[in-house]
């Protein structure tokens, strides 16, 4: 893939050009949230300025043509991701959400004692947290394929501890901690040899890489608008067709109905029946105009800017001894970011350094407790990219990493 004119991008990002105490920012932290370019606020702005108005298709223009323009936004997603329709796609908040509608929509009912929940032990909280709390109320047991030394899946142990007992196998595609990029098609094949469905984190995946789901084969796939140049509030839930019909809604109100007696209700078409109350109009707009904007990029020129910049900072923090690197080496297995440590200073010092000079990282657990204990510490500083940063900015950040050396010396 043709490289990606960083210097051209970044004009379409004012907020880069900020300057904190006299340093030009240097935003490090896309995995928490990434940047929004012009295109998307514009698109969104557009649709308040001109079309603003509720959605479930009323009588009159406004109200029609935001209904249009909402659901056309599913079918946008779907061509995205590879699914086969609108009816695939079910808008929520976020990847939280999307993971939290499925432990209920499905797991809450359908799980019971002897079931089991395969996940890895680099779950997300999102999924951890979700999972633990269904089977505790369902009875079903929570079991995680372990991690090798080199932050890659032990896929022997996968073999193993899904059996024809797994009711689903929960995994993240790409994870926010070690950068692993999992074998999620193998996992899903293991999932459905068992009877097991496969639900799959793409929170990291869909911004950073071209997604199939399909090609996957999994069963239901979440990710979130804002980690994709798109807006905060807004998150999908992939499913295949056949599995959403036979589920029953999570949410209830208004929108997701067909008919409604005092007695009795029935349910809406896919997705509108997993969608009650107002939907995040606004921000479906503006995810559409963020998938626009990264297909005019490509999204495999991303995945090589990604995979290049992660590579460059994982080689130069690597050269210091006293600096621990997490998760595999650079290549097809890591995504954009990295994790680490400098040793005898806590994350949260470095990162607060780090601000010092204007340099933006995240330094905390990133919502994996559990593989931080198995790490053995109880933080990580980690840098994050994406189609903006430069290798210069990694070099600030290998910079700003020195003088907290020197400074904690
Ligand atoms: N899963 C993964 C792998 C993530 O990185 C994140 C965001 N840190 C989430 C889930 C949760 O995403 P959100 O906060 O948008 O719900």
């Amino acid at each position: 893939a043709d490289p990606l004119d960083v210097a051209s991008l970044r004009e379409d990002y004012p907020i880069l050009e900020r300057e904190f105490d006299g340093s030009r920012l240097v935003y490090l932290d896309n995995a928490a949230t990434t940047q929004t370019p012009d295109q998307v606020v514009d698109a969104m702005s557009d649709y308040y300025r001109e079309s603003n108005a509720n959605v479930h298709r009323g009588i009159h223009h406004l109200s029609q043509e935001a209904s249009i323009l909402y659901e056309e936004a599913h079918d946008r997603v779907a061509e995205f991701i590879g699914g086969e329709g609108r009816e695939e796609i079910i808008f929520t908040k976020n990847t939280t959400e999307s993971e939290n509608l499925l432990a209920y929509a499905w797991g809450l009912t359908e799980l019971s004692p002897g079931d089991e929940v395969v996940l890895t032990e680099m779950e997300h909280h999102a999924s951890l947290v979700t999972w633990q709390q269904i089977a505790r109320r369902t009875g079903a047991d929570v079991k995680y394929i372990q991690i090798t030394d080199d932050g890659c899946l032990d896929m022997d142990h996968a073999r193993d501890l899904v059996t024809d007992d797994t009711a689903i196998v929960s995994a993240v595609h790409v994870s926010n901690t070690l950068g692993t990029v999992n074998p999620v098609s193998e996992l899903a094949d293991l999932a459905h040899d068992h009877g097991a469905y496969a639900f799959i984190d793409g929170a990291q995946a869909v911004p950073t890489r071209p997604v199939d789901v399909q090609a996957i084969d999994a069963d239901f796939y979440a990710f979130s608008g804002h980690k994709m140049a798109g807006p905060t509030g807004i998150g999908v839930l992939y499913g295949k067709k056949h599995l959403l019909e036979d589920l029953e809604p999570y949410l209830y109100g208004g929108g997701m109905i067909e008919k409604v007696t005092f007695e009795d209700s029935t349910w809406a078409d896919l997705p509108w029946k997993f969608e009650p109350g107002t939907p995040p109009i606004a921000e479906a707009v503006g995810l559409e105009a963020a998938i626009d904007y990264l297909e005019d990029i490509g999204m495999d020129r991303v995945r090589a800017h990604e995979e290049e910049l992660a590579g460059y900072a994982y080689d130069r923090l690597s050269e210091f001894d006293d600096i621990e690197v997490y998760g595999p080496e650079p290549g097809p297995d890591r995504g954009g970011l990295v994790s680490f440590n400098l040793e005898s200073v806590h994350a949260h010092d470095l990162a607060s350094i780090m601000n010092d000079h204007a340099v933006a990282i995240r330094a905390g657990d990133h919502c994996t407790q559990p593989l931080h204990d198995k790490l053995g510490v109880a933080a990580s500083a980690r840098a994050s990219f994406y189609v903006y940063n430069t290798h210069e900015e990694v070099d600030a950040l290998v910079e700003a990493i020195g003088g907290a050396r020197e400074l904690f010396a």
